[in-house]
């Protein structure tokens, strides 16, 4: 297989996303690393390309600064998925976010410092805008003020991110997603519906009113965007959001998922209120015209993010 000089490490690369991103840049032709410390990620969704030694995988902790500085020797450039995926986990364990997210964002940076890599590319979140900000939210929105401790960590981990930029001329693409869905999928919504539904098929407990709407991208549309505007753009700073076009309500998906899944007599219950949890965003759709721009545009729109994704979730999970 013909390959590139171009060494890229991948944090989280055994989770969800990280698993579809390292299919881009194997497909690419990069040299691919992992660091995983395996705490919601799972070898056996990177099993076809470590089984065909396409890419490196390193158990290490990114809260572990020792394991960090060994793992960004010799990169080009790190593609920083890890974080905890629990937004609910703050509302319980206040220190999650801080250490797994922003603290472990300084480990990578200072890591990449020491080790002379510059480029970093970062998995943000729509959830840094908080609740108060225009729909569609464009990158341009400010203040950023997030109401969830796992939106502090990003936007803390942006900050971050942008001082090395100005202080160690690093360069940076930091990417806001909107909700990433799709196969391999291992948590969210969709998958805890059809959880729920696996355990008892004559209800389906809705968090909320049902009426929560957001906008879903599916997870190759997601890491396509990510390499496109990673391979175009080429300022000290590129942040773009990424989602697709539209939204879907939390109602629709739990109607789609009682279809899809055939459980035709389930009723979906409502726990009421405007919201899932504390410092959940009801309602999140970002302004996508600057990926546009680039050239990159979506194959799937919300509601049809959602529905394949419980077509391959429901086939993954053997229902
Ligand atoms: P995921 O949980 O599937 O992947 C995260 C990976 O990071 C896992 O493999 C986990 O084991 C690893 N990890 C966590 N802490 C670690 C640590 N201290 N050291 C080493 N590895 C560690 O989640 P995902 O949905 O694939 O999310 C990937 C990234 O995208 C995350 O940064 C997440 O915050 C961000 N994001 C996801 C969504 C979404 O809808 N899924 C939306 C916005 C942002």
């Amino acid at each position: 297989m013909f390959r590139n000089a171009m060494r890229a490490l991948v944090t989280g690369g055994a989770g969800f996303i990280g698993s579809h991103l390292i299919d881009e840049l194997v497909d690419a032709g990069y040299e691919v690393k992992i660091i995983d410390n395996l705490s919601s990620g799972d070898l056996n969704l990177i099993s076809h390309q470590t089984e065909a030694g396409n890419v490196e995988f390193v158990k290490g902790d990114l809260t572990v600064l020792d394991d960090v500085m060994q793992a960004t020797k010799n990169i080009d450039c790190v593609f920083h998925m890890a974080a905890n995926p629990d937004i609910r986990l703050g509302t319980q364990i206040t220190d999650t976010d801080l250490k797994q997210g922003t603290i472990a964002t300084y480990n990578i940076l200072e890591s990449m410092r020491v080790n002379g890599v510059k480029k970093i590319v970062f998995a943000s979140s729509s959830v840094v805008y908080g609740e108060d900000a225009p729909m569609p939210t464009p990158e341009s929105h400010g203040p950023c003020l997030p109401i969830s401790l796992y939106g502090a960590s990003k936007l803390g981990s942006e900050g971050l991110i942008t001082s090395w930029v100005g202080t160690f001329d690093f360069q940076a693409w930091i990417f806001r997603f909107a909700n990433i869905i799709g196969e391999r999928g291992t948590h969210g919504v969709i998958f805890d519906f059809i959880h729920k539904l696996k355990r008892d098929n004559s209800r389906l407990e809705v968090l909320g009113n049902g009426l929560q709407e957001k906008s879903y991208m599916e997870v190759k549309d997601c890491v396509k965007a990510m390499m496109h505007i990673y391979n175009s753009k080429n300022s000290p700073i590129n942040l773009y959001n990424l989602g697709s076009h539209d939204t879907c309500s939390v109602r629709r998906i739990a109607e789609i998922v009682v279809e899809e899944t055939g459980f035709d007599n389930a009723t979906i219950e409502y726990t009421g209120g405007d919201r899932g949890w504390a410092g959940d965003i009801p309602r999140a759709m970002l302004s996508i015209e600057k990926m546009l721009s680039t050239g990159y545009d979506v194959n799937y729109n919300s509601e049809a993010a959602v529905r394949h994704t419980t077509r391959c979730l429901i086939e993954e999970i053997g229902m």
